[in-house]
């Protein structure tokens, strides 16, 4: 069985922390952040993953002050489950050299209060820079958290995964597993950022390991659909300033390149692309940019198209058309319904067209993949399988799915995560 989106140096930190994301409250939160201070070593940061304050019966972030007592004298960040938001303790601010009311990167912001004090709230780029700012693991642990990452997708019945978006030390630690006969998965697909493809490529290429291969190159179209920079061909409801239809991540002729250097090197391009209109547009730069529409069955592996959270119907049968890999994450429309009925309520016959997809030739397993995206989510079939099979989550009417004519069987699932 196939993982056929994961990111396994993320996985294996995730799995390496406490995990908050099942907290019911503020209280409980704090106590896990009490337990963890008087667990490691002193100075040491904690980080914690997952936190979901909506759902807490206090439906709040703790305030920097109950940070600070809950964990005196080193840094603490807790990360929301969706990696838009943070909370961190003034020693954490502090590390990260942050500075209260500044602005971080294009989106980021280090929030204050009245008097200008941090309330400990970090948004966008503010929390990724805290977040970083905690020292990273010796070789010797990060490639123990890979092997394990690795380890948890055999124990869910997988043995291959395809990481998409694989920075150089990831490559390095998978061909080290598999050199010492660490590695339990039989293949590991890797998708560098198109950015260093060619020179981890000239490095690794040729010598790269009989199960662990550069299998291509990983761009992004587009952003999400819960910030509204997914791009859509639609408005959004209630954009973000400035963007009715979310945020173009890369310019055609961007997409374009990446296509042709991906085949330059033999290898396949994977994008990233959420909303209708950054799906075209990758499917547009393919058609403009590859020599080989349409060929390459033999190999099994072809260009890529990543999430597909909304088709347009035009361009439902240009996958098979082109011979072109719709790339899904079914598991998430569990977590999406709500954006997607609230933002694009015009577009949620347009929301994953499985069933569309398949009618239109592209069979699963060997056109239409699926994976989790994990550690976003967990990494669990079931969860794929039971959204495309229902379109809604467990609990919920008939009458509350998303995209119910677009349902497809159990049997197709399972194909969609095999080989063919
Ligand atoms: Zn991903």
């Amino acid at each position: 069985m196939r993982e056929a989106h994961c990111h396994l140096g993320l996985l294996g930190e995730a799995l390496a922390l406490p995990d908050i994301g099942s907290c019911t409250s503020l209280a409980e939160c704090l106590d896990h952040v009490r337990a963890g201070a008087g667990q490691t070593t002193p100075g040491a940061w904690l980080r914690f993953k997952s936190a979901r304050p909506a759902a807490w019966a206090e439906g709040r972030w703790p305030t920097i002050v109950e940070l600070d007592r809950a964990a005196p004298h080193r840094p603490c960040v807790i990360m929301s489950f969706d990696h838009h938001m943070a909370v961190a303790n003034s020693a954490a601010i502090r590390a990260a050299g942050l500075r209260a009311g500044e602005a971080v990167g294009p989106k980021g912001h280090v929030d204050s209060d009245s008097s200008g004090a941090a309330t400990g709230v970090l948004h966008e780029h503010a929390a990724y820079r805290c977040w970083d700012a905690a020292p990273a693991p010796d070789v010797q642990t990060r490639r123990e958290r890979v092997r394990r990452a690795c380890r948890s997708l055999v124990e869910l019945g997988f043995d291959e995964a395809h990481d998409l978006h694989t920075p150089e030390w990831l490559l390095e630690d998978l061909l080290h597993l598999e050199r010492e006969g660490e590695l339990e998965l039989r293949r590991v697909d890797v998708y560098p950022n198109v950015v260093n493809l060619e020179e981890m490529f000239r490095r690794f290429g040729a010598s790269a390991g009989e199960r662990v291969r550069i299998a291509g190159g990983k761009l992004f179209a587009d952003g999400t659909l819960n910030a509204r920079t997914a791009l859509t061909l639609h408005p959004y409801r209630t954009p973000e300033s400035g963007s009715p239809h979310g945020v173009a991540m890369a310019s055609p002729e961007e997409c374009e390149r990446a296509v042709k250097l991906c085949e330059s090197l033999g290898l396949h391009v994977a994008v990233h692309a959420i909303g209708d209109g950054a799906v075209r547009m990758v499917l547009d730069a393919i058609e403009r940019g590859s020599v080989r529409n349409g060929s390459g069955a033999a190999e099994g592996n072809r260009h890529r198209v990543e999430h597909c959270e909304l088709i347009d119907e035009r361009d439902v049968p240009r996958f098979a058309e082109l011979g072109v890999v719709c790339s899904v994450q079914p598991c998430h429309l569990l977590t999406d319904i709500e954006v997607l009925r609230d933002q694009l309520p015009g577009r949620l016959d347009r929301v994953l067209p499985l069933r569309g997809l398949i009618d239109a030739g592209c069979r699963p397993g060997e056109l239409l993949w699926f994976g989790s995206d994990a550690p976003v989510v967990r990494a669990d079939p079931m969860d794929s399988v039971r959204a495309a099979v229902h379109r809604r989550r467990e609990g919920m009417e008939e009458s509350e799915a998303l995209g119910w004519h677009q349902r497809i069987s159990e049997q197709d699932c399972w194909a969609a995560f095999s080989k063919r």
